[in-house]
């Protein structure tokens, strides 16, 4: 596995956590409050900070191209894009689209 390819491995591996995290709110809160009987908040709590935690993990990936996080910008984030917020590189991309210096920076 070459640098590039465990790379977009990384990216995929932080996006599968996010959205794990996101999907599993509801039956966690369900058998946070029905099976085990312990107060609402507490699993909504802890289901929140499940969710913090990989939202942030998953914001903080750099893009192979440009460095700069990829699915965040200073504004505002996009966790359903496939294209990095400044370069426009799409996910997956191959080493060779990664190396290529003919791309423009969006406005930063
Ligand atoms: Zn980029």
């Amino acid at each position: 596995m070459n640098a590039v390819t465990a790379h977009w491995q990384q990216y995929r591996t932080r996006k599968v956590l996010f959205w794990s995290a996101v999907l599993a709110f509801i039956p966690i809160m369900i058998t946070w409050e029905v099976a085990l009987e312990w107060p609402a908040y507490g699993g909504f709590a802890f289901t929140l900070l499940l969710v913090i935690a990989s939202a942030s993990y998953y914001a903080k990936f750099k893009c192979p191209r440009c460095g700069r996080n990829y699915i965040l910008r200073t504004a505002y984030g996009n966790v359903l894009t496939s294209k990095c917020l400044h370069c426009g590189l799409n996910a997956h991309a191959h080493p060779d689209e990664i190396q290529s210096q003919n791309y423009s920076l969006k406005e930063r």
